[in-house]
Parts: structure tokens; sequence; C-alpha cells
């Protein structure tokens, strides 16, 4: 049985993208490669918390602290305490799980023999660990990075493997979101790119306005602007949403 780091579970509704407002638990994985400069969950950075923090499930301020690393069947014995009859899916999440890519596997085929759907959000920073996960899930949320956002160095490396998550998740059948965090002056010809080349997949698009963090109150972009950049997307896409996070305004994890 494997073990694994994992910095909180908790049941909550999804914040982001074209399945917000349902209900998930969630299984955060510990690290991430990346440094993208208005991430809320550097928390999540560190590869190797101590701990992970277990929420209540209709009470965030009652925790269980359990020691890391973690068992795949303590995680499951987790799972099953947090469900309740709204949940829509498991959502792997980070951080980034595919840095746990062994561990993210054997949850995933334990919650598939219980039934459950499983739904994982990454930036598609190594298409070689995403590929042998895919047949275990069926919702992926894929980011695509801007050059802006300060995330690797070697962007073009980082731009080719997401788009062949992207791809490996549709050849496989996954029910496939692609998101973009877009800022004040993103340009409308980086979004047509991006779109231009995902133009050939059946997926979901969406744009996600900066949620500004408080040192730098002036990044998120207009109204008008991301009624621009939706325009320029749906040139390309046939199913485009703009979307802020929606947990923010909740208060909720
Ligand atoms: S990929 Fe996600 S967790 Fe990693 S730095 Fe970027 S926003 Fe933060």
């Amino acid at each position: 049985m494997k073990r694994g780091y994992i910095i909180e579970l908790f049941s909550s509704f999804q914040g982001e993208g074209a399945y917000v407002g349902r209900r998930q638990i969630f299984v955060r994985f510990a690290g991430c490669p990346l440094s993208c400069f208005y991430c809320d969950t550097c928390y999540a950075r560190d590869s190797q918390p101590e701990f992970c923090t277990v929420l209540g499930n209709t009470d965030f301020s009652r925790k269980k602290i359990i020691e890391n690393p973690i068992s795949s069947h303590l995680v499951m014995k987790f799972v099953e305490e947090l469900h309740t009859p709204d949940v829509h899916s498991i959502c792997y999440t980070g951080g980034e799980p595919l840095l746990s890519a062994e561990f993210v596997k054997e949850i995933a085929m334990k919650a598939k023999d219980m039934h459950f759907k499983n739904f994982i959000e990454t930036s598609g920073c190594s298409a070689i660990l995403f590929a042998p996960l895919a047949e275990y899930f069926d919702f992926a949320s894929i980011d695509i990075k801007l050059r802006r956002h300060r995330a690797v160095e070697d962007y073009d490396r980082l731009y080719e493997n997401e788009l062949e998550c992207v791809k490996i998740s549709v050849d496989c059948g996954i029910e496939t979101i692609v998101k973009v965090v877009v800022l004040k002056d993103t340009p409308a010809e980086e979004i047509e790119k991006i779109c231009s080349d995902l133009s050939d997949f059946d997926i979901k698009f969406v744009l996600q306005p900066v949620t500004a963090p408080r040192h730098l109150p002036d990044v998120a972009p207009s109204a008008k602007e991301l009624l621009t950049l939706s325009e320029v997307a749906g040139r390309f896409l046939h199913d485009v949403m703009v979307i802020p996070q929606v947990h923010k305004f909740m208060g909720i994890p």
C-alpha cells in the first residue's frame, strides 16, 4: 500500500471552472514544481509537509491533524467520512497532483471501486506522468499558463506538456476543461494562439480572471478585456466561459 504527502482533505463546493458549485471531496496533494505569481495555495507547495489537515464536513473549524506520509487506506477512510449524498466527485488537486502520480493512481483506483467519480486538477506540467493516470479519471481540469504568470523558466516546454495532456485527456474520453487565468493587459493574440492550438479538441474552455493577490491589487482584467478575450476564444472554440474564483466570495476552502 502506498503512502504519500497530502496537505488537506475536506468537502466543499468546487470554486473554479465549468463545474463550479458541485460538491466535491478535495484531496490536496503536497508539492508543485511551478511558481505562478498569483498562487493562492502557496502553503501546498512544500512537497513533504509534516501534517495533513482533515476539515470537518460542515464545520471547517473542526480539524483533525494527521501525520504524513499518509496511507491510501487512511485517505479512503476519510473520503468515506466526508461523503454526503450531494457529492459529485473526488477532486485531486494541489499543489500539483502529478508529482504524486503513483499515490494518486492508487487512490483513484480505490475510489473507482467505491463508485466515486474522479476529477483531477493539474497544471499539465508533465504529459509522461499524466498519461498512465488518464484511464482512472472522469474529469480533468488542465491549466494553460501564460508566459507572464512566471510559472517556470522553460515556458515552451511547459506549454508543450499542457497541450499534450489536453490531447491525452480528450483521446481517453475524459470530460476535459481547459482553464487559463487571465490578467490585466493579457494580449488577445496570446489567447488567440492558445485557442487556435486547442481548436481540434472537444473541450470546455474557461477564462478565469485572476484573483488579485493583496500585494498586487491592480493585476485583474477589466470587464471590457474579458469580453474581448471571450470573443477571441469563441472564434476557435464552441464552449467558452468566463468564471472567477467563486469560493473566494463564499469564504470557503
Ligand atoms: S500551478 Fe497551482 S499550485 Fe502550482 S504555483 Fe501555480 S497556482 Fe500555485
